[in-house]
């Protein structure tokens, strides 16, 4: 085998990034994340996006076929994207997978309008105390006054089309928010300025409205991720696994739902969770999905899966499930003489949310 025949082995092996998407209140998240998952490419062209448990999985089919028009698709290696679905920090803040934040890559949502606010500095501190990279999507740009909307083109195209005053309205709003991040101790630039990947952040404008800047957000996570992550992204089959919410559903008693990480889990497997009472050790029953084509909230269709690879929102339906902690990890036995450990394991992100909340 050849270093470029590894090298494209590996590649192959790369899990999808989880994506968060973090900012002030107002700043557009929501509509963002909407304006994300809407794709303006036909049912079934390009891969269709598929509704998860807490989460929206973009297959690169349909990144590759969004982002098309910054003709740029080689350098695109991950096999797709995972975009956790509840925006705002306090559910970035318990998204961990065993102490460290689930989220590779996360979007930072300001309002061009307003700059950095009270939640943009606190989301700024937890993705630096997670250590998470991040990318500044400064959304709302055709609130610019003049604005001539270009509806999901590149942001740099969709500029050029402004008029004189509308650009130097733009880049005098770009120059203070520079400063203010600035102020915080945190280098940016627009992303096609952005010459220095490793120690300055790169900008995005966006509107969630109109859709200019999207093909340059999701080209840029998809990038970014591969570039920064690789270790991380590549395939494991170490379990690695966070309960998102315990939910009670009719038929099926109480079930989690979960992110899969890495690694893969099947029907039967025994594993631990955190319960409020200790550590909790149960075989999966089930393991569910959406059907593609319902929507998430339809109750009671769910596919039923043998086993589910990584990187994937899941819901696991077993016994015992009732005093589960979300935000806590899930480990799968593979072996009856680890169960101990797995447990201590387990229990340390009990004793990790107990800090914090004797903190608080
Ligand atoms: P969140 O609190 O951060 O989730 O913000 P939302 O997504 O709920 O957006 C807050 C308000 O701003 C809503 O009325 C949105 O319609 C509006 N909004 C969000 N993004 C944009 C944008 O890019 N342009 C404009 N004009 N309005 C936006």
């Amino acid at each position: 085998e050849t270093r470029a025949d590894i090298l494209r082995e590996t590649e192959m092996l790369l899990r999808s990034p989880i994506c968060c998407i973090l900012g002030h209140v107002d700043a557009g998240k929501t509509k963002l994340l909407d304006c994300i998952r809407c794709s303006n490419i036909q049912e079934g062209e390009a891969g269709g996006i598929t509704q998860q448990i807490g989460a929206t999985y973009f297959p690169i089919e349909n990144i590759k076929a969004r982002t098309m028009v910054l003709k740029a698709d080689a350098t695109i290696k991950v096999p797709g994207l995972l975009v956790i679905d509840t925006p705002g920090h306090e559910a970035f803040a318990n998204l961990r997978s065993r102490g460290s934040s689930l989220c590779d890559v996360a979007v930072l949502v300001v309002d061009i309008m307003h700059g950095l606010e009270p939640q943009t500095l606190e989301s700024l501190n937890l993705l630096r105390s997670r250590n998470v990279d991040f990318i500044v999507a400064l959304n709302k740009v055709d609130r610019l006054y003049g604005w001539k909307k270009c509806p999901n083109a590149p942001i740099f195209n969709a500029l050029k089309q402004q008029p004189d005053f509308v650009k130097t309205e733009f880049n005098t709003r770009v120059s203070q928010i520079i400063t203010q991040f600035m102020e915080q101790g945190i280098n940016t630039a627009l992303y096609y300025k952005n010459k220095s990947l490793s120690d300055t952040f790169s900008i995005v404008p966006t509107s969630a409205i109109s859709g200019e800047g999207l093909p340059d957000l999701l080209l840029l996570l998809v990038q970014r991720a591969h570039k920064t992550m690789q270790e991380r992204l590549t395939y494991t089959d170490q379990v690695q696994c966070t309960v998102l919410e315990v939910k009670v559903i009719e038929g099926l008693g109480t079930t989690i739902d979960v992110v899969l990480v890495n690694g893969i889990l099947h029907e039967g497997d025994q594993i631990v969770v955190c319960g409020l009472q200790g550590p909790i050790v149960t075989n999966i029953r089930a393991l569910l999905t959406p059907h593609p084509m319902k929507e998430l909230r339809v109750k009671g269709s769910y596919q039923h899966h043998k086993e589910i690879k990584a990187a994937q929102g899941v819901k696991i339906s077993a016994q015992g499930l009732e005093h589960t902690i979300a935000g806590t990890a899930l480990c799968v036995v593979r072996n009856s003489d680890d169960i101990e450990a797995l447990k201590e394991a387990i229990m340390h992100d009990m004793n990790d949310i107990k800090d914090r909340i004797n903190k608080t």
